[in-house]
């Protein structure tokens, strides 16, 4: 009784026949359909703790979970289901049978390992997929991998793909029906990469902490060499690189360089608050419950992005993000590039890392049959290596030509039609 008591309230969401429950459902399948369904979590980390205890907490009963990484001090703040023991030890296993020991039912698979460990038959055997990741190249991978599963005569095999991203006090969460609406990849500009500092800024008239730190990790460090290689792990090395910063904000009047900071800014870490993990976290898994018990409408066929801020007061906004014909991953048709034929080809490569829409950062291509640039077997890179700096024109690259570029870190060709600058 007990047992079945726990769950009464969440019951009378599942089970009542309402506005958008089908026209012959009694109520009696929901749970059963919920208690076998497998759910699988990527990342457990801030959100990803968050997730797992909201998942199990929703009526979910056969979860799996998949991160690689291990517990650091740092983490303690936010990552709610990790203790001091914890540390040094795997996120998966730890988050996992925290969730097991406090929610009695509830199984969690840990699995310590990278997503890319895994072929299409493990991402086959999931109803949901849901992710709390800080990377958005494991996210372009899950979502290109669950695109691909796709099989028009097997409904089973399109997974729900909800993804939540936090930074900060701002957030997302978003729901994907892989090939049906659109992806993470037609949305990728919404990611654009940071832009950097000028050189110039850091060099004459620093105006932020930040941009103190970056001038002794850019130019200082360069200058002095106070050790043969930068090592962001190593205190010692951090400790150069914030007396340095210390020292020039002082002079230029600027408050707030710490240590902390230094490592932040060096390292490239997005700030996390533990209560954004939880506002967006939270909002994932109601989309989750909705997706699996039909109680609700959810986000996806037609809105399917939620964004929040709490950057000033509060703000969120809910859309439809349109799927894109050009979409490397779900779309057929290639995507024009403006060009220059003066560029060289590693102008054309360094232009698609930076690219808000194409973000590659070790591209191979090809065009119309010819390879252009190999990355790898290193004995193609080696021929291919003199065309980097061969301008587009001396390649006898048109415009009008496609070019198929591909990186190893995703599992989709991009397709560009070239159109040069008059
Ligand atoms: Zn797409």
């Amino acid at each position: 009784m007990a047992a079945t008591s726990r769950w009464q309230y969440l019951d009378r969401i599942r089970t009542v026949k309402g506005p958008f429950t089908d026209d012959d459902f009694d109520g009696s399948v929901v749970p059963e359909t919920m208690d076998i369904m497998k759910i699988l979590v990527i990342g457990a980390g801030g959100l990803g703790c968050e997730i797992l205890k909201d998942l199990a907490l929703s009526g979910f009963k056969d979860i799996h979970v998949i991160d690689m990484d291990t517990i650091d001090i740092s983490n303690l703040n936010r990552q709610f289901l990790f203790r001091k023991d914890d540390v040094g030890k795997s996120k998966a296993e730890c988050a996992a049978s925290f969730v097991e020991r406090r929610v009695k039912g509830v199984k969690i698979t840990p699995h310590n390992n990278r997503i890319q460990d895994f072929d299409e038959d493990f991402y086959m055997q999931f109803a949901i997929v849901v992710c709390g990741l800080d990377s958005i190249e494991a996210r372009r991978w899950i979502n290109a991998t669950l695109i691909n599963m796709v099989d028009e005569d097997n409904p089973d095999s399109l997974k729900p793909l909800i993804d939540g991203g936090t930074e900060g006090f701002k957030g997302q969460s978003r729901v994907i029906f892989p090939t049906v609406t659109s992806c993470i990849e037609c949305q990728l500009d919404m990611f654009a990469p940071r832009a950097a500092v000028p050189l110039c800024t850091l060099a004459t008239i620093p105006r932020q902490p930040e941009h103190c730190i970056e001038w002794a990790h850019v130019i200082a460090w360069d200058k002095e060499k106070p050790f043969p290689k930068l090592d962001k792990d190593d205190p010692e090395h951090i400790t150069w690189l914030y007396q340095k910063s210390l020292t020039r904000a002082q002079e230029f009047n600027i408050p707030g360089v710490t240590y902390s900071l230094t490592q932040g800014v060096v390292k490239n870490i997005i700030p996390a608050i533990a209560s954004t993990n939880a506002i967006i976290a939270a909002s994932c898994c109601n989309e989750a419950l909705k997706i699996a018990s039909s109680c609700a409408p959810s986000l996806g066929m037609e809105e399917n992005y939620m964004m929040y801020s709490g950057n000033e007061s509060i703000y969120t906004y809910t859309f439809k993000h349109e799927k894109k014909d050009d979409c490397p991953v779900c779309g057929t048709l290639a995507r024009p590039l403006t060009v220059n034929s003066k560029w060289t080809l590693q102008d054309l490569i360094d232009h698609l890392a930076e690219r808000p829409e194409a973000q590659l950062k070790r591209p191979s291509l090809r065009a119309e049959g010819k390879t252009l640039y190999m990355q790898s077997p290193q004995s193609l890179r080696e021929q291919t290596a003199s065309n980097l700096a061969k301008t587009l024109k001396e390649l006898g690259l048109e415009s009008g030509w496609e070019i198929s570029v591909t990186d190893a870190a995703f599992v989709a060709t991009f397709r560009f039609i070239l159109r040069f600058e008059a």
